[in-house]
């Protein structure tokens, strides 16, 4: 899978900020003869990586792409042709905001409030080779959000595509994407059943070790003492804890045991505001580390700083939840 991001910030429904807690993933494609990606993404003019998205997207001279305001639709990634010809994915809303992809269905509800949305740009609906890669890229999307967001796409209304959520009551009447899957041989079920397959065997990155920054301070174990009591009073975990000191059994440690603590020497733990939706928390200081979902937008507090990858500098939260970028995090 290839994965490009270009939020449609132009986008009104962008601009709403409105989040979900997804619940599942809706596949939609775009009705329209026009595989290329770039009719629909583009990066707005000035913005960082102007020149890098457009390299990769391809370029929309017609300037009707979604990433301008005035639209009443918006979804979160579309799959199609980029620029070099070849099939990939382009981000277009965080996956947790609320997309404006299934109108309302005939219970009143919306699929909006629930489930992330992907177009597949239709061409002609005649070309196995472009179907096939479309579906297997298409497939791994759907997989990679199953896992984000803990989602069984064999479970009833998980994985559904814009005619069965009409049918079930939670999207408008259209007929995507079952006027096109059956020309050649596949159905949601099929689909449902290749994400399961792909969940399965897409490889799971080993867990990145907790990071051991310096040890400056220690702590001598007292009668009555556990290791998860000393960690929430030194604002760490007990892996970092079993880490820094190679214990054996985080169940077993003695008293007059001297224990090292993490933390740079003199460092004090300090808010920070997180304004946008869409930063990620990461398992440890870099991108290279596991994606734990997204911070909401709120007031924060960061107990341990180091460096990594994908940022200037890295915080770990105190709640243990995770490392976040203190690049879009603002000292209070
Ligand atoms: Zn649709």
């Amino acid at each position: 899978m290839r994965l490009i991001k270009c939020i449609l910030t132009a986008n009104d429904c962008y601009k709403a900020g409105r989040t979900i807690t997804p619940k599942g993933v809706m596949v939609h494609s775009t009705g329209a003869n026009n595989p290329l990606v770039a009719r629909y993404v583009q990066p707005l003019e000035g913005q960082s990586e102007e020149a890098k998205l457009k390299e990769q997207i391809g370029t929309n001279r017609n300037a009707n792409d979604w990433n301008n305001p005035g639209l009443d639709v918006c979804v979160h990634a579309f799959v199609g042709k980029l620029a070099d010809g070849g099939v990939g994915t382009v981000q277009t809303l965080p996956w947790n905001h609320r997309g404006w992809h299934a109108g309302t269905g005939t219970s009143g509800g919306s699929a909006n409030n629930t489930h992330i949305s992907f177009e597949i740009c239709e061409d002609a609906l005649t070309d196995a080779g472009y179907f096939s890669k479309i579906y297997q890229e298409a497939v791994e999307l759907t997989a990679m959000l199953c896992k984000t967001y803990n989602l069984d796409p064999k479970a009833d209304g998980v994985v559904i595509c814009h005619c069965e959520g009409y049918d079930r009551g939670v999207a408008s009447n259209h007929a995507d994407v079952m006027h096109w899957f059956p020309k050649f041989g596949k159905s949601m079920d099929t689909f449902r059943s290749d994400v399961s397959k792909a969940m399965g065997t897409t490889q799971v990155k080993p867990q990145p070790q907790p990071t051991v920054p310096s040890t400056t301070k220690t702590y001598t174990v007292a009668k009555g003492d556990t290791l998860s009591e000393i960690a929430a009073k030194y604002s760490t975990t007990v892996d970092t804890l079993v880490q820094l000191n190679g214990i054996q059994n985080p169940n077993l440690i003695v008293v007059g045991q001297v224990l090292k603590l993490p933390g740079a020497k003199g460092f004090e733990p300090y808010t920070v505001k997180v304004s946008v939706t869409e930063l990620r928390i990461r398992s440890g200081p870099g991108t290279d580390t596991a994606a734990q979902g997204f911070i909401e937008p709120g007031v924060y507090t960061i107990v341990e700083e180091a460096d990594g990858p994908g940022a200037k500098r890295w915080g770990r939260l105190k709640s243990g939840a995770g490392w976040i970028s203190l690049d879009y995090a603002e000292k209070v």
